[in-house]
């Protein structure tokens, strides 16, 4: 049994900005990664995929990019050797290839066993993902057995799939990319979508990230916002890192020659059901963009820089054409792949520690468990907007290392 403080679970950007802190303050303390640093990166994403971030938006404590393309957005190596660079640098200590099997409260703190022995120490910051399983509904039982279903954590490039056209259940960030690029490979893609979050690449000559950066929207706190509940389980944006910087909606998909379709909603003898309320949401969507969208222009006209940035726009407003349908026969389609983009959430079955809310979510007040000495970091809106992106791990973890400390100070009194 080895003794350390404070035991990080997780090796991702979350993992290396509280070790960052920790170190910081003189607090010793072991990252346990099951991978290596940036393992979800890694191990977890397409081939293709980009960061949809911006460059200069992957800040981190005392450290940010300092490549010549601050606009442009990683690819997937990108972002493993950026991290590592971090890790190295800020000589996080990491202890890879070491998967923790079980946390358990102990007298004065917790053990924690994993498969290279156990660790007993005073506090617990769980970094290990808020992506680590495919959510997927429960529906994907009924899907007929000649169709391959997968979830985008198998997908790798369209090279894998089967011949014939594909269903991308979910139109959001993950979704709406997966069937571009599917679409794009010469395969027939026909996307089911919800509740969606609708945004323009570029507006008024810059990205929408550095809009939503500079107006505040990333870091509205998770105490100020009405329906917080909410706020953690909106979709995700759909938005895409391309070199040309383009925009991806539903109106560019149609565009492209995806066949939009409703929220799958029944699968019954193999027929699948989609609602017909994809219109609303789609309203909905233009409603909200639109809003941001104002925002940014009352903010620049606020800051006397309506000169300085492109004229204000406002974008055709989604359109789906003529009746989308409403069912598809997949006993008798060309359909011959279902992925399901339906988000992702976290693997908790370790966690041996009574703090769990319905479905495996951990009870939190911004990150701070309700069990001395226990963290949580990277869920979305945890404990500010951007809290789930790598450029929110540094406030965060600021913030929780400091009630750490502030902990580990007060039992030592
Ligand atoms: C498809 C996709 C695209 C995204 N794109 C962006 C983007 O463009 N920009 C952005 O800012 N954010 C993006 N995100 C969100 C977020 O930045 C990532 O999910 C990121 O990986 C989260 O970092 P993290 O450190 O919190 O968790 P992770 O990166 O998942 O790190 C957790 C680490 O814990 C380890 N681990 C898990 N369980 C155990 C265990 N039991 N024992 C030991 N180790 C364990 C894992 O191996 C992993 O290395 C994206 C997310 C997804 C899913």
């Amino acid at each position: 049994m080895r003794h350390v403080t404070t035991v990080i679970i997780g090796a991702g950007q979350s993992g290396l900005a509280m070790s960052k802190y920790l170190t910081d303050y003189s607090i010793d303390h072991v990252l346990l990664e099951r991978g290596e640093v940036a393992n979800s990166w890694q191990k977890e994403r397409w081939d293709s995929l980009r960061l949809l971030t911006p460059n200069w938006q992957s800040r981190l404590p005392a450290y940010s990019y300092e490549g010549n393309d601050p606009d442009g957005y990683m690819s997937m190596p990108e972002v493993v050797d950026y991290l590592k660079r971090y890790a190295d640098l800020t000589g996080a200590p990491v202890q890879s290839g070491t998967l923790v099997t079980r946390v358990l409260q102990v007298d004065g703190g917790y053990e924690v066993t994993t498969d290279q022995g156990s660790w007993r120490c005073r506090t617990v910051v769980i970094a290990s993902g808020a992506c680590n399983i495919a959510a997927v509904p429960a529906l994907w039982a009924e899907l007929p057995r000649s169709i391959v279903s997968m979830t985008p954590m198998e997908y790798r490039n369209p090279g894998q799939l089967p011949d014939g056209s594909v269903l991308v259940v979910g139109a959001s960030a993950t979704g709406v990319q997966l069937a571009r690029e599917i679409h794009a490979s010469g395969r027939d893609v026909i996307l089911s979508a919800g509740e969606h979050v609708r945004l323009p690449r570029i507006y008024r000559g810059r990205d929408i990230k550095g809009w939503m950066d500079v107006i505040g929207a990333m870091d509205v706190r998770y105490d100020e916002v009405d329906d917080l509940d909410r706020a953690r389980r909106l979709p995700s944006l759909q938005l895409i890192g391309t070199p040309e910087r383009e925009t991806i909606d539903l109106n560019s998909l149609r565009k492209l020659g995806v066949e939009i379709v409703g929220r799958l909603v029944g699968l019954r003898d193999g027929e699948a059901q989609f609602s017909g309320s994809l219109a609303n949401y789609c309203v909905l969507a233009d409603l909200k963009m639109n809003r941001l969208l104002s925002s940014i222009d009352a903010w620049i006209s606020a800051n006397g820089h309506d000169n300085r940035f492109d004229a204000p726009c406002r974008y055709e407003p989604t359109n789906l054409g003529p009746q989308t349908r409403l069912s598809m026969d997949l006993n008798d389609s060309s359909v011959k792949t279902v992925i399901w983009a339906t988000g992702y959430r976290p693997d908790y079955s370790w966690l041996d520690v009574p703090v769990f809310v319905h479905k495996g979510r951990i009870r939190h007040d911004g990150g701070v468990v309700q069990a001395p000495g226990l963290y949580v970091m990277g869920l979305p809106f945890m404990r500010r907007r951007k809290s789930s992106f790598i450029d929110g791990a540094g406030d965060d973890a600021a913030d929780l290392a400091a009630h750490l400390n502030r902990s580990l100070y007060r039992a030592a009194a």
